[in-house]
């Protein structure tokens, strides 16, 4: 008889996990209840790997090195940056590497995290974009960017966790419908749906497919330019899915959307621009948040000046609309999409979203 394939873990759902575990526990004349046990060392207490598992019987654990996997992602360095934020550059069993941001504001620890390794967009201030499109990551590479931090020496456990580290998250959105169980579940991660945000560009398809999901997960749309001629210079996604259409998906999701707003100096911070963006806003009812633009790899963009950033937020709120400034965090060690990856390594051929799928 041929050996059965080896099963990785941390693919399944937490409950698609344990039920297997139970039945391999049951199948191997140890009591279901080993699976349960092991199925808690996946996410909700993570072990490194079967061994660190000491509560475990030795024999079992050795059955079940010889049937499934935990694989883990390689830490290849960290910064730190004086206001606390720490990223992280992982790399994947294939060579790719991909970033995952910690973030600690008071009693909050957010992470940002990659759900592709570059990304096909190519908005063109981003420096992901500039990459090109790599792979999509599988679910237990997205997940794993928050196992992994939850088994340092010195622990980080999330509470709230934005898709805003390299790649679309829509556009993979089998990997993320998973990745989105994992992380809100009680026998998985345990964070609150409403401290999950996923951001896109307005991949339409995958808003209607997080429409679908019963928790209340944020949406974050990039809208980065009020107008279809100025947006589809800076998102080339623009000429697939336009504002108009995109504005519509946010209005008919019946939860919470926010924008995003990139401050590009001398080229959307105008007060015109304040305005359409504030009826867009009102439209669907979203939150506006400016983003100061992260320097490093901005490709030839200039930062809009606080005082304009200020002023341009102050002509969004007149319209009554709420707004919020973005605190720019880990300007010191390049912590914006894409920035870490691209100073470590050099650029590889882009493929296209297409060769993937
Ligand atoms: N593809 C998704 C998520 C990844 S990017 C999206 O576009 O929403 C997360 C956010 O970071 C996006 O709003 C993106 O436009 C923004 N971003 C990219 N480069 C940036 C830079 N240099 N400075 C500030 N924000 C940037």
């Amino acid at each position: 008889m041929s050996k059965p394939a080896m099963v990785n873990l941390l693919d399944l759902t937490p409950s698609d996990a344990e039920e297997l575990l139970r039945e391999f526990a049951h199948a191997n004349g140890v009591g279901a209840y080993r699976g349960s046990q092991v199925a808690r060392r996946l996410w909700t207490a993570p072990a490194t790997g079967f061994d660190a598992m000491v509560e475990i019987p030795k024999a079992f654990r050795e059955q079940l090195a010889e049937r499934f996997t935990l694989p883990r992602l390689t830490l290849i360095t960290e910064q730190r940056s004086t206001d606390g934020t720490r990223k992280f550059l992982f790399q994947m069993h294939d060579g790719q590497a991909i970033e995952t941001v910690a973030i600690p504001d008071g009693d909050r620890m957010t992470f940002c995290v990659s759900s592709q390794a570059g990304c096909a967009l190519k908005c063109s201030f981003c420096a992901t974009g500039a990459m090109g499109f790599l792979r999509n990551l599988d679910t237990y590479e997205i997940a794993g960017q928050v196992r992994e931090l939850a088994m340092l020496d010195e622990p980080l456990l999330a509470t709230n966790i934005v898709f805003m580290g390299m790649g679309e998250p829509l556009m993979n959105w089998p990997a993320v419908d998973k990745v989105l169980t994992i992380l809100n579940k009680p026998n998985g991660f345990g964070i609150g749906a409403r401290h999950i945000t996923i951001s896109t560009v307005g991949w339409l398809p995958g808003i209607e497919s997080l429409a679908k999901r019963p928790e209340q997960f944020r949406l974050a749309i990039s809208v980065h330019a009020p107008s279809d001629a100025l947006r589809a210079t800076l998102m080339p996604v623009n000429t697939k899915f336009p504002l108009a259409d995109v504005i519509a998906a946010a209005a008919k999701f019946d939860r919470r959307v926010t924008f995003e707003y990139v401050m590009l100096g001398g080229v959307n911070d105008a007060t015109p621009h304040a305005e359409q963006l504030a009826s867009l806003a009102r439209e669907c009812k979203a939150f506006v948040n400016l983003i100061p633009l992260h320097p490093g790899g901005s490709m030839g963009f200039v930062p809009t000046t606080p005082e304009r950033i200020a002023a341009f937020a102050r002509q969004i709120r007149k319209k009554g609309v709420e707004v919020a400034i973005r605190k720019s965090r880990g300007i010191d060690i390049a912590a914006a999409c894409g920035q870490l990856r691209v100073e470590r390594q050099p650029r590889r051929r882009p493929v296209s979203a297409d060769e993937h799928s």
